[in-house]
């Protein structure tokens, strides 16, 4: 299935310009018309004193506000692309609809909400220069979060980093500058179920945190509720795990040492003081157990499925509706 790949070629058609920019900036947006026009400013602001070429990639993830027209009414002397996918994909896809039209020798990911401080934009291209393939942004503290959410996402890190060969860390951003080399890697990744910090970890290369304050959100609300981050959770565990496929072995054995264990001393039990009757709160709980374990198992086992039948559909991960852009008239 060439979909993706060709859709790919087509957007670096569109986009291709003269000379390939210093830095392309890769912003994802839903639902963010509060925001897209700051962003798009304070961007091509920051770019403009610190590189000599760039290009903005705006794309609008199906938003149902006024983003992708507000993206668009950027100045005609910015050099801006805007991608408008053709319904709400959800942020990973969104950021790789940006990736995959991104034509610069360094791209950075940033979010459409104002949270992400410009200033470290500096010492990132800096950090570049030095030979790190990767800078990326890790947040210094969570204080701003509930202490909930706080102990889900720890969890959360520790149990998807029991599989993974690469480590995940945990409070990472998708507020990154990456070398060419590392966007073509991920663009090569043939897989749908996309989850960006595993996947960033996981091509490797050298690699750089800083630490940043988080801002605040200029407009609107987190696109991320409680279910956003279950979605997107279970797709980092099942991309990025095997362990909760193989535990059930070790769970049934160990039931069933246990098991033979109760047998045997209840033979000897019965043979030493005769039958003994009661006993049916035992039976009970035991085929309660059992069921529920099972029907666990079973739900782990669904979730794998369902992400290896999206594979092997093999519908491609976004749909682009249009492209709207200035670079073409520039080039
Ligand atoms: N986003 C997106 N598609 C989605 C959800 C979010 O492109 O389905 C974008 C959103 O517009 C923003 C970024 O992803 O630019 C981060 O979203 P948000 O600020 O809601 O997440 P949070 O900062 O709360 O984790
Ligand atoms: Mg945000």
């Amino acid at each position: 299935m060439k979909l993706p790949a060709m859709q790919m070629h087509d957007v670096r058609k569109v986009a291709s310009p003269i000379r390939v920019p210093d830095l392309s900036f890769v912003i994802p947006a839903f639902n963010e018309e509060e925001n897209i026009a700051e962003t798009i400013r304070r961007v091509d602001t920051e770019a403009r004193s610190l590189v000599r070429s760039y290009e903005i990639i705006v794309v609008d993830d199906g938003s149902s506000d006024g983003t992708f027209q507000h993206a668009k009414a950027a100045d005609r002397d910015v050099p801006i692309q805007v991608i408008r996918l053709s319904r709400n994909f959800g942020k990973e896809q969104a950021i790789m609809a940006g990736l995959e039209a991104s034509t610069g020798a360094g791209v950075v990911i940033l979010d459409a909400d104002l949270q992400e401080p410009l200033c470290h934009l500096a010492s990132m291209i800096q950090h570049r220069a030095e030979g790190f393939e990767v800078v990326y942004a890790v947040r210094a503290h969570r204080d701003d979060e509930p202490y909930l959410k706080r102990l889900f996402t720890r969890v959360f890190y520790k149990l998807l980093n029991l599989g993974t060969e690469a480590s995940i860390p945990e409070d990472a951003r998708d507020f990154r500058l990456m070398d060419r080399r590392v966007v073509d890697a991920l663009c090569e990744l043939p897989e749908r179920n996309r989850f960006m910090k595993g996947l960033y970890g996981w091509v490797g290369f050298r690699t750089k945190a800083i630490e940043i304050e988080l801002e605040q959100r200029g407009g609107g609300k987190s696109k991320f509720g409680f279910r956003g981050l279950l979605k997107l959770g279970l797709t980092g565990m099942t991309s990025f795990t095997n362990w909760p496929l193989r535990v059930w072995t070790l769970i049934g054995m160990s039931i069933a040492t246990l098991s033979i264990v109760y047998g045997l001393w209840i033979v000897a039990k019965t043979m030493l003081f005769g039958i003994d009757v009661p006993g049916w709160s035992t039976l009970a709980v035991a085929v309660f157990l059992l069921g529920g374990v099972q029907l666990i198992s079973i739900g782990v086992l669904g979730e794998y499925l369902a992400r290896v039948f999206t594979e092997v559909k093999g519908r491609p991960g976004f749909i682009i509706a249009e492209i709207h852009s200035h670079i073409e008239a520039e080039g």
